[in-house]
């Protein structure tokens, strides 16, 4: 099945085409039909689907049908949890667009917000925006959404993560009851059907990728190492198998940094991005990973959110995440449209519940490896702490721990 079946008006493919797609990935050729017909639509897609083009082309196709008016109004309104979503989308929007009459602009907390209202008072069709900011702008006076009517709640399980529940709430009472909807969600927890519930009128149902699976094409590989080998076995693994290109995720900003600093100390070019960091030393760093000059990006849940790296060839999980939910997301880095991608898990014994609680959530095993020179002690790291607290040898460093001394040795055992 080609573009040109899907009923999209002509610069639209001639835009997709410029931009070298060739088939419509799965969830576009179930998501892009049914919007056209003017459904709501509830759609399970994880990032790297292909997801934004799905909603982001029918819907200019629908907003283009009449010319625009001489004074532009709102009347499409994308509400994403970050502002690297946002700005992303935009991207997209932009280019898709770049054949009709169609302004879209973005709007996001973290800068200064006068170029944003000098933006919004040329007046907008399309307005990508993350809930704060929104809202903010809103009450100033500065917007109205009264003239919506194409609402898109993207990557909504992560809205309600951020805990922007209220805040979507308070955004569904400015804009008009009449409009349509799509929301967009990776995974489909009963807070997240609730939402839908709330929101959607009468939706279509598509699927990506089934419910709460991981993505086919992902490798999927799990190293059980005791935790203070972990930035030890990252760099034998990055150097030894040639990583050209990895995300690398941490759970705090604190060893976001600090594995970075390591990695870099190690002769491997590094940057870290998490929420401390400015907007652009963000964007800055993304491009700067895009543009291949940085070979690993570390990163956390919330940062990473949303980052769009095409053909991202290696993902690491440095420690996993505590949300079972979030490792679907993190593997739905890599392997993206069409291409095949591999995640690498390092797990240390305090680790074991999370991964048995994602191995519940994905409904397979996720048999451990060991690294030869890397063996855990399997030691948890609690006992560790107190040992060295109660033992400790006069004159000892705090840091001495008995480790094994990691030997150079490639090969693998099942653990
Ligand atoms: P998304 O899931 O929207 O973040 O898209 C992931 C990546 O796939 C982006 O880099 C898109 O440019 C790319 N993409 C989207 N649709 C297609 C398509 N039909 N063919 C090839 N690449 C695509």
């Amino acid at each position: 099945m080609s573009f040109d079946q899907l009923g999209l008006s002509k610069p639209l493919l001639r835009a997709i085409s410029e931009k070298g797609y060739t088939e419509p990935t799965p969830i576009q050729l179930k998501a892009i039909p049914e919007v056209l017909k003017g459904r709501d639509v509830l759609a399970s897609a994880q990032t790297g689907t292909g997801k934004t083009a799905g909603f982001v082309l029918p819907m200019l196709h629908l907003l283009t049908q009449e010319p625009p008016q001489r004074k532009r109004n709102i009347r499409a309104l994308i509400l994403t949890p970050t502002r690297e979503l946002a700005a992303q989308i935009l991207e997209n929007a932009v280019e898709y667009g770049k054949h009709l009459d169609v302004r879209s602009m973005v709007i996001f907390g973290g800068v200064n917000q006068n170029p944003q209202v000098r933006a919004l008072r040329n007046g907008v069709d399309i307005l990508i925006a993350t809930p704060g900011r929104l809202l903010d702008l809103h009450q100033q006076g500065e917007l109205s959404l009264r003239n919506v009517e194409f609402f898109v709640l993207d990557e909504a399980d992560r809205m309600l993560d951020m805990g922007f529940a209220r805040d979507i709430n308070r955004i569904m009472d400015l804009v008009p009851k009449q409009r349509q909807n799509l929301l967009f969600s990776a995974t489909f927890s009963k807070e997240i059907k609730r939402l839908a519930n709330g929101i959607l009128n009468n939706p279509v149902a598509v699927e990506a990728t089934p419910e709460n699976t991981t993505a086919e094409k992902v490798d999927q590989r799990v190293y059980r190492v005791d935790k203070g080998l972990k930035t030890a076995v990252t760099i034998k693994l990055i150097k030894e198998e040639n990583w050209s290109q990895a995300l690398i995720f941490t759970r705090t900003k604190h060893g976001a940094n600090k594995l970075c600093e390591k990695l870099e100390k190690a002769g491997i070019r590094s940057a870290a991005i998490h929420g401390n960091k400015s907007q652009n030393h963000r964007t800055k760093t993304l491009e700067g990973f895009k543009a291949g000059k940085i070979q690993i990006l570390v990163a956390t849940d919330i940062a990473a959110r949303g980052l769009d790296i095409p053909l991202l060839p290696n993902v690491m999980n440095f420690e996993l995440p505590n949300v079972p939910e979030d490792y679907v997301h993190r593997i739905g880095r890599t392997g993206r449209a069409g291409a095949s991608g591999e995640a690498v898990s390092l797990v240390d014994i305090d680790e074991v519940p999370y991964l048995r609680s994602i191995e519940k959530l994905l409904g397979e095993s996720m048999p451990g490896e060991v690294i030869v020179g890397f063996e855990p002690t399997n030691t948890p790291t609690k006992n560790i702490d107190k040992k060295k607290k109660n033992f400790r040898r006069p004159g000892a460093d705090s840091n001495d721990r008995r480790k094994p001394k990691p030997r150079s040795n490639k090969s693998t055992r099942r653990y």
